[in-house]
């Protein structure tokens, strides 16, 4: 069963640009067997999740939140639990961490690594229960720090896409080895470990070649003393984009 843990829907992010339809249907279209909607700091409506999962059926839709950090600034997904505070709250991490183990939920450290060089002590004096290694928000840069963390903290890696875009969904994702119905048993097959990475090798070669394209202008723009708001105010892209650029880092996948 391949399942997408990471992806977002302009419904409730603003900075995705693909409705949650969008992401299912290209989902389905790239062979996935099931997602995860994980919009930012913003749990799912289960009712709605649950017409969604009748429509397109056998495809599974589950529920899911990224959820920001205070402090650390890292981002977190988190599966299996629809409980209220998860939103309601401004999260520290180890408080955050706490509340998953407490309701036994799965915890997943987003894009380590993004921003910086370092990873934050309270990751490891309250390890997660995988580390994602492969996405559009991780360079293939930072690949093999991330897997020598993950054994260092002796934990999973998940491959996923963290979608904004109906372009990427799946892109990466995960092979369940046991089909799953219920957010249940998806937590219990993901804690047992059970599933290998997949990716789309000719998509990734695709998307690649745009932000090969897209890290020359930004490289250009450094050269000439630009900075990352004339980036976003000429492309009206994010500005991660040049920010990881500027730090010597890269998006290619
Ligand atoms: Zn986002
Ligand atoms: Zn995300």
């Amino acid at each position: 069963m391949k399942i997408d843990l990471h992806l977002h829907t302009s419904e409730h992010s603003g900075c995705a640009s693909s409705g949650e339809r969008e992401q299912i249907e290209a989902a389905i279209s790239y062979g996935l067997d099931a997602l995860t909607i994980t919009d930012h700091d913003v749990l799912c409506d289960i009712s709605h999740i649950a017409l969604l999962n009748k429509e397109y059926a056998p495809f599974k839709i589950f529920p899911g939140i990224e959820v920001r950090t205070r402090k650390l600034n890292e981002d977190f997904v988190v599966l299996g639990i629809q409980d209220d505070e998860l939103q309601a709250r401004f999260w520290d991490y180890e408080d955050l961490h706490a509340f998953v183990r407490e309701k036994n939920g799965y915890i997943i450290y987003c894009h380590p690594y993004r921003f910086k060089n370092t990873v934050p002590d309270a990751v490891f004096t309250h390890i997660p229960d995988a580390v994602e290694i492969h996405s559009t928000n991780i360079g293939a840069c930072d690949y093999e720090r991330i897997l020598s963390l993950a054994q260092t903290l002796n934990i999973k890696t998940v491959a996923n896409s963290d979608s904004h875009h109906k372009s990427t969904a799946g892109i990466y994702h995960n092979i369940l080895e046991n089909d799953v119905s219920t957010e249940a048993e998806l937590v219990a097959e993901l804690k047992k470990g059970t599933f290998t990475s997949g990716a789309d090798d000719l998509r990734i070669r695709r998307y690649n070649a745009e932000i090969g394209e897209r890290e020359r202008y930004i490289k250009r723009l450094i050269e000439e003393g630009k900075d990352a708001a004339y980036y976003s105010e000429k492309t009206n892209q994010w500005h991660g984009f040049y920010d990881r650029v500027a730090m010597g880092k890269s998006y290619l996948l």
